[in-house]
């Protein structure tokens, strides 16, 4: 059974080399008798997700406990159901939920698994469009930057996995979106595959508040902020009067002990500005919910979704790495296995 470890806490920009691909041991494909409500999975997909940094890091005071060092590392799945000691699943059942990053996970804790009952999306979008971060999108746009139609709504890390379901929910809600992105691809793929009204490369702008300037001579109404940092700076010498930041992620920042780049804070004040941060797992009463309305939309052609599949168990630490320099063009998964 291999797997993926973490070799030791990180600090700084995480590195391939942090983690290593070993062999583990041989995996009998049937749960002993003993173990009680579990299942046994085949890995097929593993999502790559930012806040997976955050878990490298020893000291980490957050929601979520570190990985441990010589363990195998743990993320969002999709998997199958090989052998189950728990009634509510059944061999061949295809679910989502935590795994681990490995050929086969025994999961002992199957409450927060979820059955994949639809077959007409490709089952990878059960970790972006249908999963955590297609949530996250839906929770943060209708829940936090309370939009209204004709809102100014700036997105940044905009053709990633959240943003481009924000910037696509936007539009659909009669909004005037603009997004940022690292490269050219990401910026023709934001205007002519996402629907972006507008979208601009980040990284050609020597200064990022005249550049905001230019896309909204008349302010944001609304800024979903995946970077943080100079761009969140940026972004609040722009904001209108009672505009709202809904501070997803701070990609931008995770790699820093102490936060970059901030200096225009009293901006909040002199425009009311509402700053808010959110946890998508605050709102998952609102699952069901998501799922109707992304699931119609995606079926109707009014969402599309871009990821990016990289092959093989081997593949995934460089998958995991390359967030942070802005390798993905959409939403990163790794493929294990074919069903
Ligand atoms: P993405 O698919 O957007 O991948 C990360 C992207 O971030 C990269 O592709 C890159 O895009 C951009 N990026 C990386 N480093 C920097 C940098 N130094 N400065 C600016 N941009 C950078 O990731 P997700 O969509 O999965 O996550 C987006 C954000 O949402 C993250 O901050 C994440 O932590 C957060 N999040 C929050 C949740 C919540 O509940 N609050 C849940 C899920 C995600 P580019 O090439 O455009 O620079």
């Amino acid at each position: 059974n291999r797997k993926v470890v973490l070799k030791g806490f990180i600090t700084g920009a995480p590195k391939e080399t942090d983690m290593e691909v070993k062999e583990g041991d041989k995996i009998v494909l049937q749960l002993p008798e003993d173990v009680k409500g579990a299942v046994l999975v085949k890995n097929l997909y593993l999502s790559c997700d930012p806040y997976m940094r955050g878990r490298m890091r020893e000291s980490y005071d957050s929601y979520i406990p570190p990985f441990q060092p010589g363990s195998v590392i743990e993320g969002f799945g999709v998997c199958k159901v090989i052998d189950s000691t728990d009634p509510n699943f059944n061999n061949g059942d295809l679910v989502s939920g935590i795994t681990g990053w490995e050929e086969y996970s025994l999961i002992r804790s199957t409450d927060k698994l979820r059955k994949i009952a639809t077959s007409d999306v490709p089952l990878s979008y059960h970790l972006g469009l249908l999963g955590m971060p297609g949530f996250t999108a839906y929770a943060g746009f209708y829940e936090v930057c309370s939009p209204k139609k004709g809102d100014f709504v700036f997105v940044s890390a905009a053709s990633g996995a959240v943003g481009q379901i924000v910037g696509q929910l936007a539009k659909l809600h009669g909004c005037y979106v603009v997004g940022s992105a690292g490269s050219k691809q990401k910026v023709e793929l934001l205007k002519n595959k996402l629907s972006f009204d507008e979208a601009f490369n980040y990284k050609e702008e020597p200064d990022l508040a005249a550049a905001l300037k230019r896309y909204f001579p008349q302010g944001i109404d609304n800024y979903f902020d995946n970077v943080g940092g100079t761009m969140l700076d940026a972004a609040l010498v722009n904001m209108r009067v009672h505009g709202r930041v809904a501070v997803c992620g701070m990609v931008s920042q995770h790699s820093f002990s102490d936060p970059q780049g901030i200096h225009n804070l009293y901006t909040i004040v002199k425009n009311r500005v509402n700053i808010k941060g959110f946890l998508q797992s605050d709102y998952l009463h609102l699952y069901p919910k998501f799922l109707e309305c992304v699931q119609t939309y995606y079926k109707e052609g009014k969402i599309v979704y871009i990821e990016d599949v990289s092959e093989g168990l081997d593949s995934a630490p460089g998958a995991l790495v390359g967030l942070f320099s802005g390798r993905n063009v959409g939403k990163q998964v790794v493929c294990v296995a074919k069903e």
